[in-house]
């Protein structure tokens, strides 16, 4: 095929990582459509207070495109941005990015698929990408009277910088944002409530700075750099971490557990100690990661809330004990929906095909990147792929290195995607061992879950991941178009 034309849908870190390896493959016939007009993803939209990742940082960067320049342990979002905003133009791919581009709508169809735009624009390509980014949709609580709220209200993924903080503020949530959220105002504004339906356990972490000498040492020579980052120590901690989570007895689990439950220990004050303490097993939801959480929550201008939301009032929350917290702003800590991936757009494969109907319970995809009757349609962190507390990037590279096989097949072959029985086995095998992981015997209500309670990230270790993106297992694949 010598017009053989590849679209990307999305402009963050997956979407970007496809746009430079399509390069490297020597595919130039390829577009990026992005509905923002920027590029960033989940960094471009997530700008509150304290925003951090929570892999370290130098592991949390292209393992082709390392970065020297971080300046804390744990990656600042601001840093983040920039760095996918060089790589973006170190690659030159702003050219074949189209910003304020949302695809509504794509269609198998005569063996190509056709892509309509927002603005009713079309086009045509052999292969999609769907890069569309896993907590994307917020997810907002539908809380009585919330419009009715007389300061300001906002989801923590649509920041309104223009609103002072030095207030009363009141953060809804105890995931790693409403965490980071309070840890970086407790102090700021002046009196700061934390709203706290299910406490989480905390993994306490160190997040040091970075000297300009090792960074410095870091630009000056990248073997340091990679010495230092110990990439081998690094995957056997991942692997660890998700031995952890598949095996809750393995010593990987014990150490998190026994961490998560010193470190509530370190809270003095019994009644407060008392009140952060989980009723479910460390790990069964996303772990959150703070250095200081514990602390700042004991700052003299912050304050936890227990008690239950009952309503929102022009004031403030009430609680159910009938306390008015009177507040000026409320961050909406609530999290995403993630079940939702490529949607809201509308995907239409072989023979009238809708994912759209096929997801209508729980999405799922052949190990993440595939689904029979939508040929040539791959996905990057797609349903029931790993989304832990590691690099989404890493994910992402293994994912593109077997969705690449994929690629240079039906360059040379044509269409292919899984095929419905590869999906029914993977299914199968992988709804059991979700149903022996932490996320479902751990006793706790977690995004994880799809909407039959069953978890729905890659449910095996790490290494279980790697092997599997190798190589495909061609006889999964077929063709139908
Ligand atoms: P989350 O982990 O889903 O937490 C949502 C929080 O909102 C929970 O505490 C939940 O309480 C609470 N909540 C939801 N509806 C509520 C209601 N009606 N009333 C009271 N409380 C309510 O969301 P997140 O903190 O935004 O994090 C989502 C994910 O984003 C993380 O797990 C992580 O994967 C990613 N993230 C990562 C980082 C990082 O450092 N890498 C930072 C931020 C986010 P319940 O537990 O009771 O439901």
């Amino acid at each position: 095929m010598t017009d053989f034309r590849v679209v990307v849908i999305g402009a963050g870190m997956a979407g970007l990582l496809a746009g430079i390896k399509l390069k490297a493959m020597g595919i130039d016939n390829f577009s990026i459509y992005e509905k923002a007009d920027r590029i960033g993803g989940t960094w471009r939209e997530n700008t509150y207070p304290g925003l951090t990742c929570d892999v370290p940082s130098h592991h949390y960067t292209y393992s082709f495109e390392r970065n020297p320049d971080w300046t804390r342990h744990l990656p600042p979002g601001p840093e983040i941005q920039a760095y996918f905003e060089r790589c973006c133009d170190h690659y030159r791919l702003r050219q074949s990015i189209r910003f304020n581009a949302e695809i509504t709508r794509a269609q198998w169809q005569d063996g190509r698929w056709r892509l309509t735009l927002a603005n009713g624009e079309t086009d045509d390509a052999d292969v999609v990408i769907a890069a569309t980014g896993v907590l994307h949709h917020p997810s907002t609580p539908a809380i009585p009277g919330m419009a009715d709220f007389a300061g300001a209200l906002f989801h923590t993924a649509r920041w309104d910088h223009s609103v002072a903080l030095d207030g009363r503020v009141g953060v809804i949530g105890m995931g790693s944002t409403g965490v980071q959220i309070i840890s970086a105002l407790a102090g700021v504004s002046c009196q700061l409530s934390h709203f706290v339906r299910t406490p989480q356990w905390i993994m306490p972490v160190h997040n040091g700075y970075y000297s300009e000498e090792e960074r410095a040492r870091f630009r000056a020579d990248p073997a340091a750099l990679e010495a230092y980052m110990d990439v081998v120590t690094y995957h056997r901690n991942v692997e660890n971490y998700t031995l952890g989570i598949t095996q809750p007895d393995s010593p990987g689990a014990q150490y998190f557990r026994q961490a998560c439950f010193d470190n509530l220990e370190s809270i003095e004050d019994e009644a407060l100690r008392e009140a952060l303490r989980p009723d479910h097993e460390p790990m069964c939801k996303r772990l959150v990661f703070s250095p200081d959480y514990y602390q700042k929550i004991q700052h003299p201008q912050a304050r936890l809330v227990r008690a239950d939301i009952e309503r929102i009032e022009p004031a403030g929350i009430r609680t159910v004990d009938g306390e008015l917290h009177e507040l000026d702003v409320i961050a909406l800590a609530t999290g995403f929906r993630a079940d939702q991936f490529v949607r809201p757009m509308q995907v239409l494969g072989a023979n009238g095909a809708s994912l759209d109907r096929l997801w209508a319970q729980r999405p799922v995809a052949y190990l993440a990147v595939s689904m029979p009757g939508f040929p040539n349609f791959f996905m990057l962190n797609g349903p029931n792929g790993p989304v832990g507390n590691y690099s989404l990037i890493d994910i992402a590279e293994h994912q593109w290195g077997y969705i690449q096989q994929l690629l240079e097949r039906v360059r040379d072959q044509g269409p292919l995607c899984a095929t419905a029985q590869a999906l029914e086995d993977f299914d199968r095998e992988r709804i059991a061992a979700a149903k022996t992981t932490i996320w479902y015997t751990g006793g706790c209500q977690s995004w994880y879950l799809d909407a039959e309670g069953v978890p729905a990230s890659w449910p095996w270790n790490y290494s279980r991941f790697v092997a599997e993106m190798k190589t495909p297992k061609w006889n999964h694949f077929g063709v139908e178009s």
